[in-house]
């Protein structure tokens, strides 16, 4: 199995240009522009980012709109108010019209959500990426699930979906059909009051659901994984692009928050298995701390280790072998091809140190160096240490 999917060759040549991937934000309808903001702070270094803004969807009360018409529900409210001020038959006229106006304000709704669907549909594809990547929380999460159901298609890549008040039974398989590349992260948040009323949501909207507090389910297309994106079927059976992950983490400090980024969701949109991750990251934090002792012989037996794995991300390659390949057709391109060893030796003993030094950078509170942290991402400390080593060589012949 691996879900490496087409992340590879091209970001050697990104590395350069300076080129960075979209991912579009989405946050829940009661959530302030905060929550995109500390989600940017974290991606900016990696991705391009854009949020999207609410104000497209109208005035300050569409939010209790969703589920029923507002105005149609003040006036189901009034009536029934009314039923119990007057006398028999007028009584049984009130109480009707009060029904009446409940049902077209659950009617009105159903129009009002999909006409935020389009919104949302309209939005997506104007961003000018043919594919991007989605991270979207609780309502948002629900929008990016009933764009992606607009018959004209819209095409996501990675995509996370946290809280999803989506049916349990929403129609992966025909999205699929249309969107052979998206790979969705459905980050389920153990159920706490609000999400329990989620599961009366169908009674009124048939398109909503507890789906971000239960999972979805729909056949092969969903399988459950650990948090750290560990799928025992993917391994044993087939691969699934749906994937239901239960959080025992909530919603913490903005330093857990950007660990939390950091440590899954990022190797997610690299499509990097976030349990392989961490074990670089890991490897990486430890060689570094040995190197920094003097203990050098320490720190080239434990990267030796990590260097003859082989992972899913790497193809199923040893690490070793990976960096090989990646540098000779990075080094192909410019015709380079007589500094190959000397460069290989070179990212082999950088490479997991330098995550680990992306990683402090990242963490640093004062000003960021953006270069510096862009080699959290595996795929550019190599290109950035393929560059490094050719500029070295380069001045010394
Ligand atoms: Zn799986």
């Amino acid at each position: 199995m691996s879900t490496n999917q087409s992340y590879g060759d091209d970001i050697l040549q990104d590395a350069q240009s300076g080129w960075k991937p979209l991912v579009l934000t989405v946050s829940s309808a009661a959530q302030k522009s905060s929550w995109q903001d500390a989600i940017h702070r974290v991606l900016k270094p990696h991705f391009v980012c854009r949020g999207f803004p609410y104000k497209n969807l109208g005035g300050r009360l569409w939010r209790p709109n969703i589920i029923i018409d507002l105005r149609c529900c003040l006036a189901a409210f009034a009536l029934i108010v009314s039923s119990f001020l007057v006398e028999w038959p007028l009584y049984v006229v009130t109480a009707t019209l009060a029904v009446a106006a409940a049902a077209l304000g659950v009617q009105l709704a159903r129009r009002y959500r999909a006409a935020c669907a389009n919104v949302m549909a309209v939005w997506m594809t104007d961003q000018g990426d043919v594919q991007p990547h989605i991270v979207a929380n609780g309502f948002g999460s629900y929008l990016v699930g009933a764009a992606l159901s607009d018959p004209r298609g819209v095409k996501v890549r990675n995509t996370i979906m946290r809280s999803a008040p989506l049916p349990r039974q929403y129609p992966w398989l025909q999205i699929l059909r249309r969107a052979r590349d998206i790979n969705v992260r459905s980050e389920i948040v153990r159920a706490n009051l609000l999400t329990r009323l989620f599961r009366l949501l169908p009674l009124f909207c048939e398109d909503m659901g507890d789906a971000g507090s239960h999972g979805f389910n729909h056949g092969d297309a969903v399988h459950t994984a650990g948090s750290d994106g560990y799928c025992e079927q993917c391994r044993l059976k087939a691969f699934a692009p749906i994937h239901n992950v239960t959080l025992d983490l909530i919603d913490g400090r903005e330093s857990e928050a950007r660990l939390y980024i950091q440590g899954y969701w990022l190797p997610f949109l690299w499509n990097i298995p976030i349990y392989e991750y961490q074990i670089l990251l890991g490897h990486g934090q430890r060689i570094l701390e040995l190197l920094r002792a003097g203990r050098f012989s320490e720190a080239d037996e434990a990267a030796g280790a990590v260097l003859d794995r082989e992972f899913d991300w790497t193809d199923e390659r040893p690490l070793r072998q990976w960096i090989k390949t990646m540098v000779n057709n990075y080094l192909g391109f410019g015709g380079q091809m007589a500094l190959a060893d000397d460069v290989v030796h070179f990212v082999s003993d950088r490479f997991l140190p330098n995550i680990a030094i992306a990683h402090e950078e990242s963490l640093k509170s004062d000003e960021q160096n953006e270069k510096v942290i862009q080699s959290l991402n595996p795929h550019l400390a190599m290109a950035r240490l393929v560059e490094t080593a050719v500029r070295q060589q380069w001045t010394r012949r």
